[in-house]
């Protein structure tokens, strides 16, 4: 039988021990917040702008609660990287809004296998949630200065299976092909043709199709033996694609 006194003093134990252990916690939260002070501004557009739309897809919404959209936006946008808005990145270039890099990841469909070729790096923003999905990642950016930034961004924070050039993306990136998935983050007026030639069979291609400065429709491709099968998504807006593409 355990005396009163013991039961007393087992009793004064165990809430000093949950004291502590919650005291704990606390601080680990704490920590982590120091760490990383978005944490709660990722989490409420990963509740607010995806899972409350039509994001489903567990693995994109993991991606988009991991990745640290602050890290790439210019510092005096930090603030505002969680909005739902696109941003300036410089060079009259833009992150798109997180809701649209979502959508488009979405749709690749992507398992964690795949190579897959991003046209457009900008910042690299989504390059990286590219990089949290497939086992590999290439992307070009026209801009070279963009390429250079966005590169040494990826890399700091240990992006080891993405690969950034400086480069016009029409021509895509023939080493690397074939790719089963595709993404253009900036808008041709027609779908490129080498970019088909590099994507492989039963693999999608996710762009936007449309006049410049002007609504495009987002198109997705997939590659089939018999030719190229396509359905439109929607409306949305994107920069123009520029270089060859203009010459067509
Ligand atoms: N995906 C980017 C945003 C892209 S903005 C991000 O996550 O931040 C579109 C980018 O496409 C711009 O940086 C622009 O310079 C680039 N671009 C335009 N034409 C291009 C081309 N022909 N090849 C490669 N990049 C191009």
């Amino acid at each position: 039988m355990l005396s009163i006194k013991k039961f007393v003093l087992y009793k004064f134990l165990a809430v000093v021990l949950a004291a502590l252990c919650a005291a704990g916690c606390k601080e680990k939260m704490k920590r982590e917040e120091r760490h990383d002070p978005y944490q709660t501004a990722r989490e409420q557009m990963v509740r607010v702008q995806l899972e409350a739309r039509d994001i489903t897809d567990e693995r994109v919404l993991a991606a988009f609660r991991k990745v640290p959209r602050h890290a790439f936006v210019p510092d005096s946008y930090q603030t505002s990287a969680y909005g739902d808005f696109p941003l300036p990145i410089g060079e009259d270039q833009t992150i798109s809004q997180p809701y649209m890099v979502a959508l488009m990841t979405q749709l690749l469909e992507l398992k964690g296998t795949e190579k897959v070729l991003e046209v457009g790096t900008g910042s690299g923003y989504q390059a990286a949630i590219l990089g949290e999905l497939a086992a590999e990642v290439y992307t070009i950016e026209l801009l070279s200065g963009l390429a250079e930034t966005a590169e040494k961004r990826l890399d700091s924070l240990g992006y080891k299976n993405v690969h950034v050039k400086a480069g016009d993306g029409y021509l895509g990136w023939p080493e690397a092909a074939p790719f089963e998935g595709i993404i253009i983050t900036c808008a041709p007026e027609k779908l490129p043709q080498p970019l088909v030639e590099q994507l492989a069979i039963g693999g999608r291609l996710v762009v936007p199709i449309g006049p410049q400065h002007r609504a495009q429709t987002l198109t997705i491709y997939t590659k089939q033996d018999t030719g190229l099968a396509k359905r439109y998504e929607g409306g949305c807006y994107f920069v123009p694609m520029r270089g060859l593409v203009e010459e067509e």
